[in-house]
């Protein structure tokens, strides 16, 4: 852990300032969060903005006056992802983008995603109110569709930007009324006089700064400030069927017997073992397990179960699946199963920019705030935007570890802070 408290005599000075400069951004960030989280279907039991419903347009129309009147140049693409440009000293230089999500879980919180939103209409304010020109145009991006809420898929409007998702591909996005996302997003078209539309983003980007939410408890438990976060956890999940004879439970003896649920549980208990032996953040989770027949009279003849496996670290990951498909193998062998193993899903672990994270270090060292360099155990934007430059993430304290509830919340400083050392390196690069 590095972790720096605390100021110097010489600092002092400069810390009644920044102080000053700290109350101000904190106030412009807490009332903008509290203006976008009018636009919520809120029912007591937390926040809701689903893309493109009228909550969400009515929290765009907010982001994109508040983009226009920081003399923004403002896009929003066929998807709804708006993007609101600061022209660099050179324009045909490589833009640095800001930014995070606009849409919300169902009953999430105030902070997650708007909050990245803020941070880059904060930067740019900051640099304007202090006369900042930068060398690289820098481009404040909202992003829409992250959560997956509506249309039950994450990071799709990255994923458009990316180009990783295709025209004909829209119509095989569906909500739960069967409104595919190519339908929906006509709503936007009401925004259209007030910001330049275009199907999909060129993009020419150098790097991307995502403020985030930690959603966790690392930073709180230990009284730090900022997390500058190193790399993105990788993921994977498989489906496990184990096949091997439903039987009586009373005349079959212990040694004949072929106990497809006695397989699945030496597998449970090995993941575990096995997982526990990696330092770098890595996890192995058991679930939805289906027993066949499920009867308390009868040998379990099949079981099938989830096994997710995710690490920070592209080699433990690796050597944690591999472990796990040699030793279900053995297990079978043993016990006499039948074994299949599915791949349903696999993401290799993003690792940010070296250069942007010693840079946002280094800035936070110079102001004196606490920080702490660490791995994000949940995936963002930003991995996805990996593939189109630099990328960097910055987290900021979650009150209680919690998130997607409606008790969510950071606090407009450590925002603040963020703001402030993105801005730093901004300038440094
Ligand atoms: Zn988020």
């Amino acid at each position: 852990m590095i972790r720096h408290n605390g100021a110097s005599k010489k600092h002092k000075k400069y810390l009644t300032e920044k102080g000053e400069i700290m109350n101000n951004s904190s106030r412009k960030i807490e009332e903008l969060i509290e203006k976008i989280a009018v636009f919520t279907e809120n029912n007591g039991t937390g926040f809701t903005r689903f893309s493109y419903t009228d909550m969400d347009i009515e929290a765009r129309r907010l982001i994109i006056e508040e983009m226009t009147t920081l003399n923004l140049d403002v896009y929003m693409d066929y998807l709804g992802n708006i993007f609101g440009r600061r022209e660099g000293k050179n324009k045909a230089a490589p833009a640095i983008l800001i930014g995070s999500h606009l849409d919300t879980v169902k009953d999430g919180g105030k902070y997650d995603g708007v909050a990245g939103v803020i941070a880059g209409i904060e930067v740019v304010r900051l640099l304007t109110e202090k006369n900042i020109e930068t060398e690289n145009p820098i481009e404040v991006i909202a992003f829409a569709e992250e959560e997956g809420g509506r249309f039950h898929s994450a990071f799709v409007g990255s994923n458009w930007i990316a180009g990783n998702i295709k025209d004909e591909d829209l119509s095989k996005y569906l909500d739960d009324n069967g409104v595919s996302i190519e339908e929906a997003s006509k709503s936007l078209d009401v925004l259209n006089p007030i910001v330049k539309r275009c199907r999909r983003r060129e993009i020419n980007a150098k790097a991307m700064f995502e403020l985030h939410c930690e959603q966790g408890t690392v930073l709180e438990n230990e009284k730090i400030s900022l997390g500058i976060v190193s790399s993105i956890t990788g993921s994977s999940s498989f489906r496990v069927t184990l096949k091997g004879m439903a039987n009586h439970a009373g005349t079959i003896p212990m040694n004949l017997r072929r106990d497809a649920f006695y397989g699945a549980s030496l597998i449970s208990v090995e993941l575990n073992r096995y997982v526990k032996t990696f330092e770098t953040h890595s996890v192995g989770t058991i679930g939805n397990i289906c027993v066949k027949p499920n009867a308390y009279n009868i040998i379990p003849g099949e079981v099938s179960f989830s096994m997710d496996i995710r690490s920070l670290d592209e080699n433990n990951m690796f050597s944690i699946i591999n472990h796990m498909k040699t030793y279900i193998e053995k297990i079978a062998l043993e016990n006499k199963l039948d074994f299949e193993i599915k791949e349903n899903h696999l993401e290799y672990p993003v690792k940010m920019s070296k250069e942007l994270i010693d840079a946002l270090v280094d800035n936070a060292r110079n102001k004196s705030y606490s920080y702490k360099v660490m791995g994000s155990g949940a995936g963002h934007d930003t991995i996805v935007m990996n593939e189109i430059c630099d990328t960097v993430m910055v987290f900021v304290p979650s009150k209680d570890g919690r998130s997607h509830c409606k008790e969510e919340y950071s606090s407009p400083r450590h925002i603040a802070m963020g703001c402030d050392i993105i801005m730093d390196t901004i300038i440094k690069i």
